[in-house]
């Protein structure tokens, strides 16, 4: 059986108070989210330490948004993996579009962060997906196959989970389409060498369209970035049908 994990992705997002607001908010909707369904908050690194002190024994898990590769170093603006896990960080998303775009991340430097991850107990979110000119172009499966390929030299797939999120579909409310998400994650799983490895998708994941997401045989969770700033909107996600 594979592992559902929905994850939000905050970005860089919320102020600790403003991270204690959307708790207060959040949490009670826990009640009735399934047990076997890991829920995780990807918070800004300034609000990680406060939000472990107010989980309070929840199942809610904690997640970074990135992780360097050395264990501590002159990497100014970098964080390491003892400093998350020291906190009670246990998941970390790497290689998100976002940081491939505007910060220079390469598979490269994707793969030695999934590593140094592994390599201190952190689960890493490896975020895979092709943009608006690759999928025109018909190069999506071509560009996923390459990233897996470079991306996962010598990670561990038992520790892992994987968001196939299309860079055009973040931020935008233009879904990928239940069934074409399903598909493309189909596709990544026959490059897994461990099957079950979770798989999530992610970009413009709402209310509206979880339950259809959710439903797809391949789908195991989802990312969720503009959607889990809002307590009501995130529980409905979590809560999905
Ligand atoms: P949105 O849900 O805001 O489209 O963001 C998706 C995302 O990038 C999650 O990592």
């Amino acid at each position: 059986m594979r592992k559902i994990v929905i994850a939000g992705n905050w970005k860089m997002f919320k102020t600790q108070a403003e991270s204690l607001e959307f708790l207060q908010g959040f949490m009670p909707s826990l009640e009735q989210t399934p047990e076997a369904r890991e829920v995780v908050l990807c918070a800004p690194f300034t609000a990680l330490s406060l939000i472990s002190k107010n989980l309070h024994g929840s199942l809610v898990q904690l997640g970074a948004q990135n992780v360097h590769w050395e264990e501590q170093g002159a990497y100014t603006g970098e964080i390491a993996a003892p400093m998350l896990t020291e906190i009670g960080v246990r998941y970390v998303i790497v290689g998100h579009s976002e940081r491939r775009q505007f910060f220079g991340e390469t598979d490269e430097t994707v793969n030695k962060r999934l590593k140094a991850a592994q390599a201190h107990g952190l689960t890493p979110i490896l975020c895979v997906g092709e943009t608006k000119q690759q999928r025109d172009a018909g190069e999506t499966e071509a560009l996923i196959a390459m990233q897996l390929e470079k991306d996962l030299v010598g990670v561990d797939q038992h520790n892992l989970v994987i968001a196939y999120e299309p860079v055009w579909a973040i931020g935008t409310g233009d879904t990928c389409e239940a069934s074409e998400a399903n598909r493309v994650i189909g596709l990544i799983r026959t490059q897994l060498s461990f099957p079950d490895v979770p798989i999530q998708y992610g970009g413009s994941v709402k209310p509206n369209n979880i339950d259809e997401i959710m439903a797809q045989a391949e789908i195991d969770g989802a990312l969720v970035g503009g959607a889990s700033l809002e307590p009501s909107s995130f529980a409905r996600i979590v809560n999905y049908q």
